[in-house]
């Protein structure tokens, strides 16, 4: 039987590790060719590495999605490499330090705007036009349950990943007679390296990341990935602009 995404191309930002990286891998499991971005390249070499090792086809490019030149190139690097782009997972992000607002250094909540909400809205404003020649695509940008509801604590972060949440719907709207779908996946707390090392800097972060998912356990990578896959797939033919929480009803309470 063929993969849910058989014969296209996707780019996964953040691919080397957590969320992206079993998108990754499990979009290569379901048929696609991947370009897997991240900053770190060790940990995307290792990405690649699995993806081989399952016997799919995937590259690698090193790029800081907060810096146009960079995802010009990635894009590029994506059609010369596979010829086209019909699947764009745009989910590198960071948490940014823990504080209340008023603590907040400016130089941080830049950082935090600059690579979670431009690094998306720069990944975007790259990837459509290719889309756009080709009448067809499907983007999906990685939100969180903190773009739903408050984090207290994270007011950068939250205001980040509202913010995707505009630009997504937005983007869906302007795009939505032209073959391209654009939604956003809003995970609550998934085992990743980057909530484990908030729940290890914290005690109080820990108590109430544990305490966030109604459903008695944390939520595993692979648990997004699914919910990203179906949606860069053609079965979701119907879904645009939508803002999908997988997050065991976190912000259902
Ligand atoms: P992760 O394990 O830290 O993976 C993120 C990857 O993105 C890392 O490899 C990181 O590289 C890379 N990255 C960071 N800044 C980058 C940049 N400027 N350009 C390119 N790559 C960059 O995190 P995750 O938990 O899988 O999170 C993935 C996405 O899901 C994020 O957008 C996050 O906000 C979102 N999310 C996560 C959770 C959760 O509970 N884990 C919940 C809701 C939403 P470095 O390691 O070098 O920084």
């Amino acid at each position: 039987m063929k993969g849910m995404v058989h014969g296209k191309v996707a780019l996964v930002t953040g691919g080397g590790s957590g969320i992206g990286k079993k998108t990754a891998e499990l979009l290569a499991r379901e048929g696609a060719r991947v370009l897997v971005c991240d900053l770190d390249e060790e940990a995307g070499q290792e990405t690649l590495h699995h993806i081989a090792e399952a016997g799919g086809d995937a590259d690698f490019f090193r790029v800081d999605i907060s810096d146009e030149t960079e995802t010009i190139a990635m894009v590029d690097r994506c059609l010369q490499r596979f010829g086209r782009l019909d699947c764009a997972v745009n989910n590198a992000g960071i948490a940014g330090p823990t504080g209340s607002l008023e603590s907040m250094d400016l130089k941080d909540w830049n950082r935090v705007i600059a690579v979670n909400l431009t690094g998306v809205f720069l990944s975007m404003k790259h990837e459509i036009p290719r889309m756009r020649e080709q009448g067809s695509g499907s983007i999906v940008n990685m939100s969180s349950g903190a773009g739903l509801i408050a984090t207290p604590g994270l007011a950068g972060y939250c205001a980040s990943k509202h913010g995707i949440l505009g630009i997504t719907r937005t983007a869906a709207v302007e795009n939505a007679r032209l073959g391209i779908r654009i939604n956003a996946v809003c995970p609550g707390s998934i085992d990743t390296p980057m909530l484990r090392a908030s729940m290890e800097k914290d005690p109080a972060v820990e108590k109430i990341v544990r305490g966030s998912m109604p459903i008695g356990r944390l939520g595993e990578a692979e648990e997004v990935a699914e919910a990203v896959v179906w949606l860069c797939s053609d079965r979701a033919s119907l879904v645009t602009g939508l803002s999908m929480p997988v997050d065991g009803a976190s912000v259902a309470r």
